[in-house]
Order: structure tokens, then C-alpha cells, then sequence
């Protein structure tokens, strides 16, 4: 397959197994965002790719070249760090120029790149300045443009935005989305930012603790999580969690919590992914449930309940949250802590007011409590 392809690649510093075991492949010409929490190993996976760290196992292959042990100029990566990386003694228009020099390309068309470039970043007048008379903005912007005039096989971004305040940043992740040779090089895109994560992804990946957990579309990872990292990770306000106990009895599946008793639903659709995380007939298993704030409601008048549809618990409200467009209830309930509910712009439920909680049942999210593997 042209394009990116990890085979069992890791990386170790010591004891610390920072890479763990990642295969992965990015067709040419498509993006892959990659993220996940501070330290799971994200700009090391980068380095690899880009050959500034040496694999302790595992291959690299650019467009089906085996490129594991090229030096990084050979492997024609463009990259963008954290920190802006200027060459302090050369103006951006040098920066850029120097950039270009592995390319094969004619005058003519270097400076058409730099115009297009400096027009996109907004930087045509900052040109012939050096890399200390501009802003932290400014440079990042610069830094950017460094990668903007390249033609690479691959590029590869580490957290290009994290100095800059949100108006750029989106501005400038528009411009990434819609300029066509930055859309049309196979990518990969590092953040730990869920909300640019979800914006971003052609194809969104989640590392945890060197390893990828999972790959897929983003609205496949955020409706169906397939360990409860993942579900921890994506979402904001994030995922809601209670632990309870599965079992199955009378034919039925069960969940229990403090005393209450839900009925999850009937053997025939209830179906388990991983059937060595099934409970022996009678035997409890402990499970983290997950629920996002936007699939609950808070209801003032006990719902009626629909034939074992809904998890229903007595609540009061502790605390609402402003957060622009959207106002969440904070909501302590007897038996399973407190939980963020959505609540309609229109409804503004008064504090310390006493309620019902209410989940639809196949909103319910079950991870094993030992594992963090996807039950339901
Ligand atoms: P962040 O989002 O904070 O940048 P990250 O996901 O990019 O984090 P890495 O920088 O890849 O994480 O680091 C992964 C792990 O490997 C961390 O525990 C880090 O301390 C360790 N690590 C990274 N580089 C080295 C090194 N050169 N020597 C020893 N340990 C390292």
C-alpha cells in the first residue's frame, strides 16, 4: 500500500517501554490524527516515523520503501514541532527558501510557493524579519509556512497550535483543512486537544501508555468506544462513570449499584464482544458504566417506567455550568455519585432542586472494571 505503514514498531528509553508494539497504515494522500494523554508516547511514535529516533523493533515503510533505518533527510518528512523551530540567523523568507532546498523545483515556483504561503498565514509583511522580531504567534505561523512551501511524501504535525489563542487556531486548522497540497500528502497530525482531535481526523487514533487502543472514524470512537480510556478521553464534558455489578439471572442481564436493580436488556439483543469477560452463570462481574452528559435528562416528575428502557435514580441538583451554547447540571444522586447532565437552553432547573436522573439503556456504555475492555 503507498502511503504510511508502521509494522509492530516500538521504542524503548530504559525501563520505559515508550512505543509499544504499533502497527498502523495511512493510505497516500490521507490523514490520521493521533492522539491521546500527556506521555503515552504520541511525539515519539512522530520521531520514529521521521527517523530522528531509532526503532528497538519493528520497520517504517513510506510508500512500500522500507525506510526503518534512513536518516531523516533521505525519508523526504516535513515536520512541525511543539516549539517553533526557526533558524534564528535566517529571515522567514530564508527559513522558507531553506526549506525547499531538498526539493528539485525552479526559482519561479519557490516564490509562488512563498506567496501562497505568506498569503494563507498572513505573514507577507513580516517576510524579512528575523525569527526574534516576531510575536510567539507570529513565529509559530512562520514555522508552519516552513512546512506550507514543501512537497513532502509525508507530513507530520506535533501539536502545531499549542502557543497560539482559539481564534487562530482555528483559523489556522481551516487553513490546513482546505489547502490542497497539505490535503492531498499523507499525514499524521498529533494533539492531545480532543475537540481539535475530533475536528481534524479523516481517521483518529488513541494512544494510551505506548500503545494504540484504537482506530476509526471519529464519531465511530465517540459513539462506540471500545475501552474506557478512549471514552475517557474524547467528549467535553467528559463521559459520566458509576461502577456496578453484571450479572446474569432468571435469563436476563442485570446491572446493580448500591441496592438499585436495572434490567440492561433481554439475553437475545444484549450482545457481548469479548466472551471471556462474561460472568459465569450468577457470578457478578465489576464493570465501569459510562454515560455521556448529552444522553441523560433530569427529569422534576418521576418517569414512567418503560418496560425496563431507562435507568432511573433520585437526585438534586448541586450546581449548574454555563459553558456558552450549552448548560450542564451538576447532580448528585444517592447511589452513583455525581454526574454532568445536558440540559436545554430553555430549561433552567433551580439549584439544589430535587429530581430524577434518567439513561436510556442502550445509551449505556459497559467496560470491564479490571481490563477497561468494552463489554456491551
Ligand atoms: P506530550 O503530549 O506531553 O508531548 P507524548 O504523548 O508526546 O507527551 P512522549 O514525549 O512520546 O509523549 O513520551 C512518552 C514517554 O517516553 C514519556 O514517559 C517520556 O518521559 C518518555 N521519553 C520520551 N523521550 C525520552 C527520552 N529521550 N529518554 C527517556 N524517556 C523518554
Amino acid at each position: 500500500m503507498d502511503g504510511l505503514c508502521l509494522e509492530n514498531l516500538s521504542k524503548r528509553f530504559g525501563d520505559k517501554l515508550a512505543v509499544d508494539d504499533v502497527s498502523l497504515e495511512i493510505p497516500r494522500g490521507s490523514w490520521l490524527v493521533l492522539a491521546g494523554p500527556s506521555g503515552c508516547g504520541k511525539t515519539t511514535l512522530l520521531r520514529l516515523i521521521a527517523g530522528l529516533e531509532v526503532p528497538s523493533a519493528g520497520q517504517v515503510y513510506i510508500n512500500q520503501e522500507r525506510v526503518t533505518h534512513w536518516p531523516p533527510a533521505k525519508r523526504q518528512v516535513a515536520m512541525a514541532f511543539q516549539q517553533p523551530s526557526l533558524i534564528g540567523h535566517m529571515t522567514v523568507r530564508a527559513n522558507w527558501m531553506f526549506a525547499m532546498s531538498s526539493e528539485k523545483v525552479d526559482r519561479g515556483e519557490r516564490q509562488r510557493r512563498i506567496e501562497a504561503a505568506a498569503e494563507a498565514l498572513d505573514l507577507a509583511s513580516l517576510l524579512d524579519r528575523y525569527p526574534r522580531e516576531l510575536s510567539g504567534g507570529e513565529c509559530q505561523r512562520a514555522a508552519l509556512g516552513r512546512l506550507l512551501v514543501r512537497r513532502p511524501l509525508l507530513q507530520l504535525f506535533d501539536e502545531p497550535f499549542n502557543q497560539l489563542d482559539l481564534p487562530l487556531r482555528t483559523r489556522l486548522r481551516r487553513l490546513l483543512l482546505e489547502h490542497p497540497p497539505c490535503q492531498e500528502t499523507t499525514t499524521v497530525f498529533v494533539t492531545h486537544d480532543q475537540s481539535e482531535a475530533m475536528t481534524m481526523a479523516d481517521r483518529l487514533a488513541i494512544m494510551w501508555e505506548g500503545r494504540l487502543l484504537q482506530v476509526g472514524r471519529p464519531e465511530e470512537l465517540y459513539c462506540r468506544p471500545l475501552y474506557r480510556q478512549v471514552a475517557e478521553f474524547l467528549g467535553e464534558p467528559p463521559m459520566n462513570f458509576f461502577q456496578a455489578y453484571l450479572r446474569f439471572s432468571d435469563g436476563r442481564w442485570w446491572l446493580e449499584s448500591h441496592g438499585a436493580r436495572w434490567l440492561v436488556c433481554d439475553p437475545n439483543s444484549f450482545s457481548v464482544k469479548n466472551p471471556s469477560l462474561l460472568p459465569a452463570a450468577g457470578q457478578p462481574t465489576l464493570v465501569d458504566v459510562g454515560v455521556r452528559p448529552e444522553h441523560c435528562r433530569w427529569c422534576t416528575e418521576p418517569p414512567s417506567l418503560e418496560s425496563g428502557q431507562l435507568l432511573t435514580v433520585p437526585g438534586q441538583i448541586r450546581r449548574l455550568w454555563y459553558q456558552g451554547a450549552d448548560r450542564y447540571a451538576e447532580i448528585r444522586c444517592e447511589s452513583l455519585a455525581v454526574f454532568l447532565v445536558r440540559i436545554p437552553a430553555d430549561e433552567l432547573p433551580p439549584s439544589d432542586s430535587h429530581g430524577w436522573l434518567v439513561v436510556p439503556l442502550d445509551r449505556l456504555h459497559l467496560f470491564d472494571a479490571q481490563s477497561g475492555n468494552r463489554v456491551n
